[in-house]
């Protein structure tokens, strides 16, 4: 039967483990990237963290955890980890208030794959090709990952 195991990922989003119940040998508490504690649980929800389809023919590619919980739509530790990343980078090479707010609200926009991501993506892709190419690659990288998945490549 395919069915979707559960993930055990760290509050940054390292993820050891996509077959949680399949494949307990790789369980591990804590992250061996970092070191932090490993959840399998959403912790607003409680409901597993979605891992990987296993059962019958399947072929995966690589796994990536998550950015939201599919049972309350609540976005994941490392979510918001990358976001406030994202936005704390941008504070660093921004002077201007209100560029600063646009930027925060426009990452807000593209997590969710809504008509207004559309134009948010175009408006963080222009603020941080204005900005120094390390620090802008290293921003888009950041806000790539917690985008919506249609929203990615726009970005
Ligand atoms: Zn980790
Ligand atoms: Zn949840």
């Amino acid at each position: 039967m395919r069915q979707y195991d559960v993930a055990q990922v760290c509050p940054n989003g390292h993820l050891s483990n996509s077959r949680v119940a399949t494949e307990p040998l790789h369980n591990k508490p804590f992250c061996p990237d970092c070191g932090e504690q490993n959840i399998t649980a959403c912790s607003k929800c409680g409901h597993s963290i979605c891992g990987e389809l296993v059962g019958g023919m399947v072929f995966t590619s690589e796994f990536i955890p998550p950015a939201y919980c599919y049972h309350c739509g609540g976005a994941f530790l490392w979510t918001e980890k990358k976001k406030q990343a994202a936005i704390d980078l941008f504070l660093d090479e921004v002077q201007d208030e209100e560029d600063r707010r646009r930027f925060a609200e426009n990452v807000e926009h593209v997590t969710r794959d809504t008509p207004q991501a559309q134009v948010a993506a175009s408006r963080i892709k222009k603020a941080l090709d204005k900005l120094k190419s390390g620090a802008g690659d290293m921003i888009r990288k950041l806000v790539v990952d917690v985008a919506a998945s249609a929203i990615k490549g726009q970005l």
